[in-house]
């Protein structure tokens, strides 16, 4: 695995033109319980350009929910930087971080995350309130986005009530409430089915396509890498290496890297 340069692409020539969303720059994370130290980021640095679809990739505890909360304000890395619009997160106080939070990234988990004891569109109309948006305004916003990932006639449905690939795309219209510019999604299709899941990729892919949201996507899906520009793959809190998706093929559910024509990219 090269570790010197994890890139194996010209990353000069991909990055010229492209302005950069999210910048990580030499982020470290150390968690210390009691006598236990965990360094669950070791040094990472990455850029993440605006319209990009990037999935990351690596073995369960290597670091990438870890990463999500670092870029997504969530929680503050031990060292180093995380810049969003080349704004140093570090410099944000207590309500601009949750401006950040609210209005320009949307939060997709494994788990779904929703409230249960509201309804689809309330759980959808939440992120709204926070930002503002009330009443009417708000209730032909979390319509229209719940038409838009499928869920019209699911509305006054409780999560309870739905089936997984629903609460999930629930999650998705609940994200996209205040129309946010970054989707950090945390294997958000590790719970589902095959079919949910290639809805989840649909939807995901035509925001990224039609409306150039920027995807950062932590998955061990690699029908995913078909729609990404990119795959970052975390090995033990470190980057293990990137590459373009059109340059991986995929043999029989393991990646590969050889010449045989992209034919992972569609
Ligand atoms: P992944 O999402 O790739 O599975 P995580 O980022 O969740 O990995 O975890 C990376 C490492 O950090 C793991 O060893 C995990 O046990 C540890 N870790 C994660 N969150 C915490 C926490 N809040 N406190 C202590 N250790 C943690
Ligand atoms: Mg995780």
């Amino acid at each position: 695995m090269s570790t010197d340069s994890p890139m194996d692409y010209d990353h000069a020539a991909y990055a010229k033109g492209k302005p950069i969303l999210v910048r990580a720059h030499r982020v470290k994370k150390t968690y210390i319980r009691g006598a236990e130290t965990t360094y669950a980021l070791t040094g990472i640095d990455l850029e993440i350009f605006r319209g990009e679809y990037v999935c990351v990739m690596g073995p369960s505890g290597s670091g990438k929910s870890t990463f999500f909360n670092m870029i997504g304000g969530l929680d503050s890395p031990s060292e180093g930087r995380v810049f969003i619009d080349e704004v140093d997160m570090a410099q944000l106080n207590a309500h601009e971080l949750a401006f950040l939070r609210c209005r320009k990234i949307g939060y997709i988990f494994q788990a779904y995350n929703l409230n249960t004891v509201m309804t689809a569109l309330e759980n959808v109309m939440l992120p709204m309130t926070f930002a503002g948006v009330h009443g009417d305004e708000a209730r032909a916003r979390g319509m229209a986005l719940l038409a838009r990932v499928g869920l019209a006639d699911r509305w006054s449905h409780r999560p309870k009530q739905m089936s997984g690939g629903q609460q999930q795309r629930t999650a998705i219209a609940r994200a996209l409430a205040n129309r946010p510019s970054l989707l950090l999604c945390d294997e958000p299709t590790a719970n589902l089915d095959f079919a949910s899941g290639g809805e989840v990729h649909r939807i995901l892919r035509d925001l990224n396509r039609d409306e150039g949201v920027t995807i950062i996507c932590a998955t061990h899906d690699h029908k995913m890498l078909k729609v990404s520009n990119r795959l970052v793959e975390i090995e033990n809190g470190r980057i293990g290496r990137i590459r373009l998706s059109q340059d991986i093929t995929i043999h029989g559910g393991s990646l590969g890297s050889d010449d045989e024509g992209g034919d992972a990219h569609e």
